[in-house]
């Protein structure tokens, strides 16, 4: 039954095997002994619904809570470079970003942009990759006339992991980290922050105020997962005071 799912696919070719090789020849997901992502995780992914996040200043919608096998997938992405699943996180984004996404035209995924640095240690930009196998889905599957993932933000400053850091920590470290870089946006784009977690919020607020400064009008942001879907309804009252 999940075959019939296009978005979240086995992973293809020999690169994806290496990759799974690497691994260790397990389910990214749930460390099931096998080759790509298991059924099991697979059914989990296509079950989640995605949801809108409470807050006070512009709509985020998650694909769901940052909790196995999402959190696990991410994981296997991000620090163990396993390029292939950038299929299937990007379905992931596309389902949210497609509840942000009112009319046709033109859409922009924007995402948070990762640290120079990594990018080039590493050779490749995590986000910038999921964000463009969610255009490809959002434009294909969708059947959206225009969708383009530009790397509208960067950053101004180098920031710390955010993971390591308090709640307070997070808003100090990201105030003022991002700035907008020269691209025309027409007025009438359905623009989209795009990134993989949100937790206190900080990141996407601090590319939304950058956006805004620009005089960029933005439709709202969406996740692959939400580290605090419990806690949401607290997050907009802390927000607000
Ligand atoms: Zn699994």
């Amino acid at each position: 039954m999940t075959n019939q799912n296009p978005p979240v696919s086995k992973p293809m070719g020999l690169l994806a095997a290496a990759a799974d090789l690497l691994l260790g020849a397990a389910c990214p997901g749930c460390a099931t002994p096998g080759l790509g992502i298991c059924d099991g995780c697979q059914e989990r992914l296509l079950a989640q619904q995605p949801r809108l996040l409470p807050r006070p200043d512009f709509p985020v919608v998650s694909h769901g809570p940052y909790r196995p096998p999402v959190s696990t997938l991410i994981n296997a992405y991000k620090e163990r470079e396993a390029w292939w699943l950038a299929k299937t996180l990007g379905a992931q984004l596309a389902a949210a970003s497609a509840e942000l996404i009112t009319a046709g035209g033109l859409v922009i995924l924007v995402p948070i942009p990762c640290d120079p640095q990594k990018i080039r240690a590493r050779g490749i930009d995590p986000m910038w990759r999921v964000g463009r196998s969610a255009q490809r889905i959002l434009s294909h599957q969708a059947k959206l006339p225009e969708v383009r993932c530009v790397r509208l933000l960067r950053q101004t400053r180098q920031v710390a992991e955010q993971s390591a850091l308090s709640r307070d920590q997070r808003w100090h470290n990201q105030a003022g980290a991002l700035a907008v870089r020269p691209y025309p946006v027409p007025a009438a784009a359905q623009v989209i922050i795009i990134d993989d977690i949100s937790t206190t919020g900080a990141t996407l607020s601090e590319a939304a105020r950058a956006l805004t400064a620009a005089r960029i009008p933005l439709l709202g942001g969406a996740v692959i997962a939400d580290a605090r879907i419990r806690a949401a309804q607290a997050l907009g009252s802390e927000r607000g005071r």
